[in-house]
């Protein structure tokens, strides 16, 4: 299912970000990463998340999104490709709707001043079961793709039980 949104005469000017102002994606250690090309100031809204809404509660991807209600957003290029950081420097949001509904938008947002050239990232905050080793370089990296509550739970998986 395609997210549908309202009428561009319903929308305000947030919704018109052109996220390609602001970023690019390439290829970095990681694979596929999306930089600042300009100054993102702490809490811009760097663009709207485009993407697939699957109405699965057991859905599970590399990249998808939980929403409300067992809902999950299935992200499109190129915010697909924001990698995850222990120390990020953007997040994803939604707003409530006039009715007080979590809605299905979610945007990308700097929480703080992003220079450029620098590499935009977030908070995974995965469960333990879905942990994966972390190679953001941050100083107090995790170690693992994790939310920080649940690093105590990561289970090392057995085939690193020989290193
Ligand atoms: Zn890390």
């Amino acid at each position: 299912m395609k997210i549908e949104f309202d009428s561009p005469d319903d929308q305000d000017d947030d919704c018109h970000i052109n996220p390609y102002s602001m970023i690019i994606c390439r290829r970095n250690h990681l694979g596929t990463a999306v930089y600042a090309i300009r100054l993102i100031d702490e809490g811009e809204i760097i663009g709207l998340i485009d993407g697939d809404v699957i109405d699965d509660p057991n859905y599970s991807s590399e990249y998808c999104i939980d929403l409300e209600n067992g809902k999950s957003l299935e992200p499109a290029a190129p915010f697909c490709f924001v990698n995850h950081s222990c120390e990020p420097n953007a997040e994803l949001l939604s707003w409530e709707d006039d009715d007080g509904a979590t809605g299905e938008e979610v945007w990308l947002v700097a929480v703080e001043p992003i220079p450029a050239g620098t590499e935009v990232t977030i908070d995974y905050g995965w469960p333990a079961e879905s942990a994966i080793r972390c190679g953001c370089g941050a100083a107090d990296c995790r170690g693992w793709v994790v939310a920080s509550e649940e690093v105590a739970n990561v289970k090392i998986p057995a085939e690193e039980d020989d290193e």
